[in-house]
């Protein structure tokens, strides 16, 4: 039987989150600060690297991969990337997270290389309030982007909307009926403390999943599914419709005791948990072995040690995380 990554509780490691890119067109308030200082290229994982790691998770058993950032893509020759790692025959999804403000040019392009779902993050319907979540999107251009990959054909899309009290809880229902208009699932995502963030105290911009269901079960059925995609999120269906409703709750409902995934950032840290700080550092080992793929391997299953058994998130003692969400990759 082939390998397969798993931690000191027993749970399987399975699923890895790559960020391609630190880097952002937009600067959203609950991710980055208004003023980003960024990294160095010379830092950033290469895309030769990337593929090297991603394909020694995959011989350790990693059967999906997210594409996330930053903006990746925004990063230069990143659909060689798509490319290259969806000819592993071991992995089973490769999928993408994006602010969709490049969909429009690159939907098409992204199914052709071996895509087969997308993410796109899109907090409101209000061109206004969506710049100043943002500080620089353009509600437009990302509606247009999701058009563009809906007709292109994406096994599922889904939007990702994290909600805020007082900037954008009021369009929780608006949000679902316009992921009904599209045919597409979306997911309501609770802030969480990672990165220091000057716009909002997050503790008073809580807006609990629970309180999200209440004002949806006003306008909408929600019927909860079995359905799992192996992930921190609790799906609900909306009944004669395709739409899916998800929960990403991490503080009103801790989902670390099945959770299946680690993270690479770009420089090649591997986090074994969003919610602490510990690390360890794969870049040092790929570069110091050229050509040769056991020591990254080896590295990886013995970092599978310090996995922790979950998060601390607390809002109250702000920030709990100083990384900031684009380096991790969400
Ligand atoms: N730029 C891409 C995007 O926005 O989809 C990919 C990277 S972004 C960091 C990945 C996800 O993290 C997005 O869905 C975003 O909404 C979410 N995110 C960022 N900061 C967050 C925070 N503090 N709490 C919860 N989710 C956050
Ligand atoms: Fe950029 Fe995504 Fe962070 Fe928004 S959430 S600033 S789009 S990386």
């Amino acid at each position: 039987m082939s390998f397969q990554l798993s931690d000191k509780f027993g749970r399987k490691i399975n699923y890895l989150r790559m960020s391609v890119t630190d880097r952002c067109d937009f600067r959203c308030v609950y991710c980055m600060s208004e003023q980003m200082t960024f990294l160095p290229r010379a830092q950033l994982l290469t895309l030769e690297e990337l593929e090297i790691l991603g394909s020694a998770f995959v011989e350790l058993g990693v059967s999906k991969i997210r594409i996330t950032g930053g903006e990746p893509l925004i990063r230069k020759g990143i659909l060689q990337l798509f490319q290259n790692l969806s000819q592993l025959s071991d992995l089973k999804e490769l999928v993408l997270t994006t602010n969709g403000s490049q969909l429009e040019k690159m939907a098409k392009s992204l199914r052709e290389a071996g895509v087969k779902r997308l993410n796109i993050s899109f907090d409101s319907l209000k061109a206004k309030r969506f710049q100043e979540i943002t500080r620089n999107g353009k509600l437009e251009k990302v509606v247009r982007g999701i058009d563009a990959a809906i007709q292109t054909g994406f096994e599922r899309i889904k939007i990702n909307a994290v909600i805020l009290k007082n900037r954008n809880h009021d369009e929780v229902v608006d949000l679902v009926q316009f992921a009904v208009d599209k045919g597409i699932d979306i997911s309501f995502i609770e802030e969480m403390p990672v990165g220091v963030v000057n716009s909002h105290d997050r503790e008073e911009g809580f807006y609990s999943s629970e309180q999200i269901r209440r004002d949806l079960s006003r306008f909408f059925t929600l019927l909860p599914t079995t359905e799992t995609t192996n992930g921190p999120a609790k799906y609900y269906q909306i009944p004669n419709t395709t739409t899916r409703v998800g929960f990403i709750s991490p503080h009103s409902h801790n989902f670390c005791d099945s959770c299946n995934r680690v993270r690479v950032t770009t420089e090649g840290r591997l986090i074994l948990c969003l919610g602490q700080e510990n690390s360890v550092d794969l870049r040092r080992v790929i570069r110091a072995n050229p050509g040769s793929t056991e020591p990254l391997k080896q590295a990886i299953i013995e970092a599978m040690a310090y996995k922790p058994k979950g998060h601390n998130f607390d809002l109250a003692a702000q920030p709990n995380i100083l990384r900031y969400m684009n380096v991790t990759g969400g």
